[in-house]
């Protein structure tokens, strides 16, 4: 059953368009992360959906009830914000308890939902304090909590840990993703970050300039990117975006890297092509993770090559080498156990299974 439709949405603040003709679909139970860099319309979006700002063009819809036009309070989701939001001047239970007062729910159902949740939250021990005698953690729970006694329908939340230093960030994260389990509402969540995108979500949207880049699973945003800002945006580091041209030999199809002679080309024979090649010759990306450059052969179809090793970071459980494929900066991801000296030249493979090609003319997968 999808949960929330949000069809051709469009939003414009005064000349700039924010959103431009947005389409999701999200099913019951389902975790939606909405992914992007700062400023492409992630909050706003998010706040149409909550029914906290206007629409332009376009419908949402909760349940295949068209929205729209509903206020908020009675659309029965909750927002968890950045910023917390709590009253600095009531307590964490006044402050849990506040919205389901506002809707008149019995004080008896008010005492049971704050029972149950400052439980599961374990903010029991908390609730005679200020939100200013919290700290950030438990700030964060309390919000949590305030949107989960009102037991909605959605569960919208706005960067919640982006206040938080690193080591609870980690933390919060296993959190939300233990109460979603539990719970199994239906939530859309906003995030610029990666790692809690691909942690968190069932399904990503990634945007950019207020477009939907790519709405998909975690799996397939990671190994079959639609287009080059996709495959830049996740991964750290990036993928290797290396340039050059695909030569069609009968049956055979080649990459060969800019500047290089043409003896020196891959063969990606086994590559899935959306749809077949037209004609010879066409400029294109060659796309390969870090991670998918081995020290060792895997598989038998990888490519093998030496290439020079300019640059060796070390950074505990890993390093990450820069190597020159023909004046192309091309870096790998290895075990920090692995022996990388600097300017000289190391065997490595190229694990073929793993690439992504895209035409350099659109930027599209192909
Ligand atoms: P994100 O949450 O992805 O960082 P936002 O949705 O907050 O992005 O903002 C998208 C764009 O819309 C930005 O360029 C921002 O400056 C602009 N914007 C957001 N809210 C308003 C507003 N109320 N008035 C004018 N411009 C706004
Ligand atoms: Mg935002």
């Amino acid at each position: 059953m999808i949960t929330l439709k949000v069809k051709d949405l469009s939003k414009n603040f005064g000349s700039t368009e924010v959103l431009k003709k947005i389409n999701l679909e999200i099913e019951e139970g389902n975790f939606l992360v909405l992914l992007g860099p700062s400023g492409c319309g992630k909050s706003t979006l998010l706040n149409i959906i909550a029914g906290l700002e206007t629409i332009d063009e376009g419908t949402v819809f909760i349940d295949d009830y068209n929205v729209s036009e509903v206020e908020p309070k009675d659309r029965n989701i909750a927002m968890v914000f950045q910023s917390y939001a709590l009253y600095p001047s009531m307590n964490v239970k006044e402050n849990m308890v506040f919205g389901l007062k506002q809707s008149k729910t019995s004080k008896e159902k008010i005492e049971e939902q704050l029972k149950k949740v400052s439980n599961f939250l374990h903010v029991d021990e908390l609730l005679n304090r200020k939100p200013s005698q919290l700290s950030g953690g438990q700030r964060q729970r309390v919000a949590i909590g305030r949107a989960l006694v009102r037991e909605p329908r959605i569960f919208l939340f706005d960067e919640p840990l982006s206040n938080l230093d690193a080591k609870l960030r980690v933390e919060m994260r296993r959190e939300i993703k233990k109460l979603h389990q539990k719970l199994k509402t239906t939530v859309v969540y906003v995030t610029h970050d990666q790692t809690e995108a691909m942690s968190l979500g069932t399904n990503i949207a990634i945007m950019n300039h207020g477009v939907i880049q790519q709405y998909d699973t975690p799996e397939n945003i990671y190994n079959r990117p639609n287009n080059t800002f996709v495959a830049d945006f996740i991964g750290s580091p990036a993928m290797n975006l290396i340039s050059g041209q695909l030569v069609k030999d009968g049956n055979n199809t080649s990459f060969i890297p800019e500047d290089s002679n043409q003896s020196n080309n891959i063969s990606i024979k086994n590559y899935n092509f959306i749809k077949p090649l037209d004609g010879s010759g066409t400029d294109v990306l060659f796309g390969i993770r870090p991670e998918h450059i081995h020290y060792k052969k895997a598989n038998d179809t990888d490519y093998e090559i030496n290439l020079r090793a300019d640059l060796n970071e070390y950074i505990g459980h890993e390093q990450i080498a820069t190597f020159n494929y023909y004046n192309q900066e091309v870096l790998g991801k290895f075990p920090s156990t692995v022996k990388i000296e600097t300017n000289k030249e190391m065997k490595l493979f190229f694990d073929l299974n793993q690439i992504s090609i895209f035409d350099k003319k659109t930027n599209n997968r192909i």
